[in-house]
């Protein structure tokens, strides 16, 4: 029997009100809302949080963190996809889901995550979707991955106040960074796209996420 199954019935329906609505706020591309539609993100925090789960919003997951926003998600996802890429690299894991998000639309996703608990967690809960393109790493994502690089896009679920060097030398030609900065509760999100060693920066909406902190945590 799985977890949360109480509200098993009805999470398909919410889903797809969920997805819905993430149309409306101007999310385009079919393939994310498809996925939005799909994966079950009342797996991916606590049974007490599961049935606020398809709100539009973030929620507690424990450690100080949070499961970011879907429409967040959803967005990310739809701006990396204008490259069309096959590998990914996720910097904040996190519970996970914006990770199983990815691991629907492209061929492989790596991910690092600093909390040893939340890369734990992140673990179960994608075996148990039984999704196997995801490779997590208990790390600090200041530092990219460096042996799977270079990525076609990298996507980090956590703002640092300067874009970190080496997620930059870890993009392949044409591909894409999305990354919120700044220091304060709410960040600008910035999609970099690399040509050569031209990096060309554009500036999408403000967003609001957890500080990229540097170090790991056991
Ligand atoms: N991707 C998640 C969002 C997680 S919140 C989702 O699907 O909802 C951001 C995560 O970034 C937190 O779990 C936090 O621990 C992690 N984080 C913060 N600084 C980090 C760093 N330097 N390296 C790796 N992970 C980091």
């Amino acid at each position: 029997m799985s977890r949360h199954q109480g509200i098993g019935m009805t999470s398909q329906r919410t889903r797809e009100r969920l997805a819905a609505r993430l149309g409306d706020a101007g999310i385009r591309d079919v393939r994310v809302l498809d996925v939005m539609r799909r994966v079950p993100r009342h797996l991916f925090v606590d049974e007490a949080l599961a049935t606020r789960a398809y709100e539009d919003t973030a929620l507690p997951i424990g450690y100080g963190q949070t499961i970011s926003q879907p429409y967040t998600v959803a967005r990310m996802t739809e701006v990396l996809m204008e490259v069309e890429p096959k590998k990914v690299l996720e910097v904040g894991s996190g519970c996970g889901y914006q990770s199983a998000v990815l691991a629907h639309l492209v061929a492989e996703v790596y991910s690092v995550e600093r909390i040893q608990a939340l890369v734990r967690r992140a673990r179960e809960s994608l075996s148990e979707l039984r999704i196997n393109n995801v490779r997590l790493r208990h790390g600090d994502g200041y530092a990219g991955w460096p042996v799977h690089a270079p990525y076609d896009a990298i996507l980090v679920a956590a703002a640092p106040t300067e874009v970190p060097p080496a997620l930059l030398e870890q993009l392949a030609d044409g591909g894409r960074l999305v990354i919120p900065t700044g220091n304060g509760r709410e960040q600008r999100l910035i999609c970099i796209t690399r040509e050569g060693n031209i990096c060309h920066e554009r500036e999408l909406e403000p967003v609001s996420f957890v500080p990229l902190t540097a170090g790991v945590e056991r």
